[in-house]
């Protein structure tokens, strides 16, 4: 195995697993034992760089999945909540770390910029700034390359995008938020879910999979995200040649998340996966 490997740092929404002031049945059994599922975050080691792909508030935990001390790179998809609420934590009150490359983009870095206590972290060289473009390749290291591809995604207050991190050996999509396989696949300009993917040259997909159905929340039309059924409707059932897919970005109202389900059966029968925390991919 190389040096450059993906690692799971976390797979639910957001909210995380269980969700603050919720008592579904999930959320109590999560609580009751102890549980938890952190919000959606990737790590990618390359040599000695090491790099966190959206910081949540359970920054401790996820960087203890895989004993990481120093990250040197962060990442950041969009300015939704969970994917950015523990850059705090890697200032002064706690970690004091200096000079992270802050990778984000224009929209991102404004509202940074905006942001009194982000702007203070930068000026004081805890971040350094790194603004990426849409679709333009960063060659990171010798081992590493990562490009930045641009989804449709209620952008209140940012665009959103996804990575594809490229190792020497395989690359790795990853997409936690986007709100419709429709605006998507029209912004990629591709007519066909597998047709996008094959253009991509990807091995390995992490993929929205906030809902299982479109009914899963009352309010749910005001979050809109593309259900796993529709998705394994337009997916079909995985062939030997496909890519592997690992659903992330879990609610907690997501039946997959009850390993005895009859969802979780469906999902296994169709040859794709739901991720899980501490999976770890070769690059
Ligand atoms: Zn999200
Ligand atoms: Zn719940
Ligand atoms: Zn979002």
């Amino acid at each position: 195995m190389g040096n450059t490997s993906a690692t799971i740092l976390g797979i639910a929404q957001d909210g995380g697993v269980p969700h603050p002031g919720c008592y579904c049945k999930t959320c109590e059994e999560y609580s009751k034992n102890n549980m938890r599922i952190s919000p959606t975050s990737l790590g990618i080691k390359d040599g000695e760089q090491f790099h966190l792909v959206d910081v949540s508030r359970d920054l401790d935990r996820q960087l203890r999945i895989i004993g990481i001390q120093t990250v040197t790179d962060i990442w950041l998809t969009h300015g939704h909540l969970g994917h950015i609420d523990g850059l705090g934590l890697f200032g002064k009150e706690v970690m004091n770390s200096k000079g992270i490359n802050l990778h984000a983009s224009y929209s991102m870095m404004e509202l940074i910029q905006n942001t009194p206590n982000l702007k203070k972290m930068i000026q004081k060289g805890i971040f350094i700034p790194c603004q990426f473009n849409s679709n333009e390749v960063i060659q990171s290291s010798d081992t590493l390359t990562i490009t930045p591809i641009q989804v449709p995604h209620r952008d209140e207050f940012t665009d959103t995008h996804g990575f594809i991190f490229e190792g020497p050996t395989k690359s790795l999509f990853h997409l936690p938020d986007h709100d419709s396989w429709k605006e998507t696949l029209e912004t990629a300009g591709n007519e066909n879910v597998h047709d996008w993917f094959s253009s991509l040259n990807i091995e390995i997909i992490l993929l929205d999979g906030t809902f299982w159905s479109k009914n899963e929340l009352s309010r749910q039309k005001d979050v809109p995200h593309p259900p796993i059924l529709e998705s394994l409707e337009l997916l079909g059932n995985k062939k030997e040649q496909n890519y592997d897919i690992y659903f992330i970005h879990i609610n907690h109202t997501n039946p997959l998340l009850n390993p005895n389900s009859n969802e979780i059966r469906i999902l296994n029968d169709s040859g794709w996966k739901l991720s899980k925390e501490g999976d770890e991919f070769p690059l």
